[in-house]
């Protein structure tokens, strides 16, 4: 057993107490009723990368939570008793990427994920601390960038930017590594055997070695559609997980539908771009729309509503009962009901040769992640004169950017402000 690094200070978030709470003995006793109890040697993995999720509890002893990565182990945190496992990964029913490990000789509560969510469906008390703390985990996971993939890529490919817009969008922890920037990743282009034509090259779980991959083959690769079941038929069948479609799952399966959403990107659609939503009732100070699709995603789920990811639905039979919405990989799902929550699709601009270069220069609804690519500029211009304008010169401006200017004269006090 290797020794692990101390090198992720898990345990010095904000909110500490929140993100890895200590529960009471009657809360424990309230789990272990959903659960067994089983004693634990030092050096046991209970869980390691890949594999389907379980809930434990610790009751006695100690227990690691630790990042891998080749023969490398870091400690993310350590559990003391009361204190429970898990993220939002438990929710969806995809696999791990962490190891647990106990440290010493101890007793654990272990619970599988359908009880769990038995669990957070009926036990209010509970279901918001774990709730809080399953979110408030993968928030910390994507910021420390603790997860099983590595995005090896080129701010100056689309593709980078597809890739890397598909897994922040889908809240998955990754690190990337910007070839242009970092010269030691020839190392790991050599040690996986990839040249740089097959760039951006994504290694997952540090085994599989993908290509240049479609947003579906990394959606394989990470199983975010493993927990599915299409083929028994829904009650209700969602296409689009934007706040229309989210908002519908949330309430179809809180009344006790069979729900299943479609999506084709990621949860959150248009608004999960958005930097800071000021008009959405109940949020008076704001939400990022990350957040808010983060949010809505669990929520959803926490009803048991079933969100497949990277699937596009391309064809609704609706003369035949149940209905058959036909998915862009052949696959077929049937329905005794169907809400269509698509959304909109924007204009593109009608400049030749401009689809070349989308994505390289050219970007539709500018977020945090391209504002990456362009930091070092002192200026930023836009040919839409909406008030996305206004507060896209102030969420994007980079820190060491003196100004911010607009193409549109009609915002120039919001831009010159800065
Ligand atoms: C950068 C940005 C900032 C914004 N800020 C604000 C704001 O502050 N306040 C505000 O009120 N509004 C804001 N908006 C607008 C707001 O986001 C949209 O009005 C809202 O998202 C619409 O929700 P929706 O669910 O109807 O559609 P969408 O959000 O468009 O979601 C539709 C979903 O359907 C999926 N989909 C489409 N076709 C298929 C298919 N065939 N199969 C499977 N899935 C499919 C898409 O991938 C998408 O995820 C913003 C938009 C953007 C882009």
């Amino acid at each position: 057993m290797a020794e692990p690094i101390l090198g992720i200070p898990l345990m010095l978030v904000n909110r500490a107490e929140q993100v890895f709470p200590t529960l009471t003995e009657a809360q424990v006793a309230r789990i272990a009723v959903h659960g067994r109890k089983r004693p634990v040697q030092p050096g046991e993995v209970l869980l390691d990368l890949g594999d389907q999720l379980r809930f434990f509890v610790v009751t006695k002893g100690k227990i690691d939570i630790l990042s891998v990565s080749g023969s490398t182990e870091s400690l993310i945190v350590t559990l003391t008793p009361g204190q429970f496992t898990g993220e939002v990964n438990l929710l969806s029913g995809r696999r791990g990427f962490t190891r647990i490990r106990a440290s010493e000789p101890g007793e654990v509560i272990e619970v599988d994920r359908e009880h769990l969510l038995k669990l957070i469906q009926t036990d209010t008390e509970l279901s918001d601390i774990l709730m809080r703390a399953f979110i408030l985990r993968r928030v910390e996971l994507i910021s420390h960038q603790i997860g099983d993939v590595v995005l090896l890529g080129s701010t100056y490919s689309p593709d980078t930017l597809r890739i890397r817009e598909f897994l922040t969008r889908n809240g998955y922890p990754h690190a990337y590594i910007d070839l242009d920037k970092n010269t030691d990743a020839q190392e790991l282009l050599d040690r996986f055997h990839v040249g740089l034509q097959d760039v951006p090259v994504v290694i997952c779980r540090g085994k599989s070695v993908l290509r240049n991959p479609t947003n579906g083959e990394i959606a394989d690769c990470l199983g975010f559609n493993e927990a599915v079941d299409e083929t028994h038929p829904r009650d209700l069948v969602i296409v689009g997980a934007g706040p229309a479609g989210l908002a519908a799952a949330v309430y179809g399966a809180s009344e006790g539908l069979d729900v299943l959403v479609i999506e084709s990107q990621a949860p959150g659609g248009q608004a999960g771009s958005s930097s800071k939503i000021e008009n959405y009732l109940g949020f008076p100070t704001g939400i990022s729309g990350q957040a808010l699709a983060g949010r809505a995603y669990a929520q959803a789920q926490k009803f048991g509503a079933q969100i497949m990811i990277a699937k596009r639905a391309k064809r609704l039979a609706c003369g035949r009962k149940p209905y058959a919405i036909e998915l862009d990989d052949g696959q077929s799902v049937s329905t005794r009901a169907v809400v269509i929550a698509t959304g909109a699709r924007y204009r593109k601009l009608s400049i030749d040769s401009a689809a070349r270069f989308e994505g390289a220069g050219i970007y539709y609804g500018a977020t945090f992640v391209e504002s990456q690519l362009c930091c070092k500029k002192k200026w930023l211009s836009s040919v839409a004169g909406t008030p996305q304008v206004k507060r896209l010169c102030f969420s994007l401006k980079p820190p060491n950017a003196s100004t911010c200017w607009c193409a549109r004269t009609d915002w120039p006090q919001a831009c010159r402000a800065i």
